[in-house]
């Protein structure tokens, strides 16, 4: 298995040392563990400007050198990839553009988590009055500016605004053939991501913007979300038989940027490999 998306101590919300979660990646018989740790608010000049959301501007260094010494030290046992989730944030920032474009890191996942400044899971935003249609084209319409910004290797949790909330009457369909079409123009990756099991009882993205996906030949990666070292690859088989059943023959791994697809028999069973004779 490959987890691409997992955090540590350093983003203020997450427990453990970024090795504990290459541990137990390595317990659990993963082939690839990503670290991707809140990225600081580059577009920010304060170091800590949300305390607790992300990690301050002065532990990125530290960040950066810390998981390139565990991708080192662990390169004959398991493939560490350095990575970072990033904010998308509609006036984006120069700054973020030349923090991201630093060689140690192996990818960067952009996420939206704050439209109009008020977070994904706030539901406060719907206190005045706020169509539940009009939230969830919003977070998909800055969905695609993360696509078209070409600052991102992978797209996070992309329609994690249903999580919270009014669910709408209808989805607004403008606006997510928008950014399927903005995600197939950029080429860029889409994760499952499955935290979205512990949110709303199913992966990011849910099975009918997943199936538009691969119809839209866009590659998936997987990532946990993990903020505790004990769900590095959670949930990971059901959903390899999700993309297997929905016709997907393979996910991506990233390293120096570069995308590198992965057949999905080489995944099924790695979880268990080693931990039983059959080695199922
Ligand atoms: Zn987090
Ligand atoms: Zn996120």
């Amino acid at each position: 298995m490959i987890d691409l998306h997992t955090h540590h101590w350093r983003c203020g919300h997450a427990r453990g040392e970024l090795e504990a979660y290459v541990d137990a990646a390595l317990a659990r018989g993963l082939r690839t563990i990503g670290l991707s740790d809140h990225a600081p608010r580059f577009d920010l000049l304060d170091d800590a400007p949300a305390p607790g959301m992300h990690m301050p501007a002065s532990d990125w260094e530290g960040y950066l050198q810390e998981a390139s010494r565990l991708r080192d030290a662990f390169a004959d046992r398991i493939a560490v990839r350095v990575g970072v989730e990033a904010d998308q944030l509609a006036d984006g920032s120069e700054r973020y553009r030349r923090a991201l474009d630093d060689g140690r890191l192996d990818y960067a996942i952009g996420s939206v988590h704050y439209v109009d400044g008020v977070h994904v899971y706030d539901r406060s935003k719907y206190a005045g009055g706020l169509e539940p249609e009009e939230a969830h084209a919003a977070y998909y319409l800055e969905v695609a500016r993360a696509a078209d910004s070409g600052l991102f290797d992978l797209l996070g949790h992309v329609d994690a605004v249903q999580v919270v909330g009014p669910t709408p009457r209808t989805e607004p369909e403008g606006a997510i053939r928008t950014m399927i079409a903005a995600i197939a123009d950029a080429d860029v990756a889409v994760e499952i991501n499955t935290s979205g099991v512990h949110k709303r009882g199913a992966p990011f993205p849910n099975a009918d913007l997943l199936q538009r996906l691969v119809r839209a030949e866009v590659p998936l990666a997987l990532g946990s979300d993990a903020h505790d070292p004990h769900r590095v690859g959670d949930g990971f088989d059901a959903v390899i038989r999700d993309l297997a059943a929905a016709g997907v023959r393979s996910v991506v791994d990233v390293r120096r940027r570069e995308r590198i697809p992965v057949p999905l028999e080489e995944l099924v069973g790695t979880r268990s490999r080693g931990r039983s004779p059959t080695g199922r």
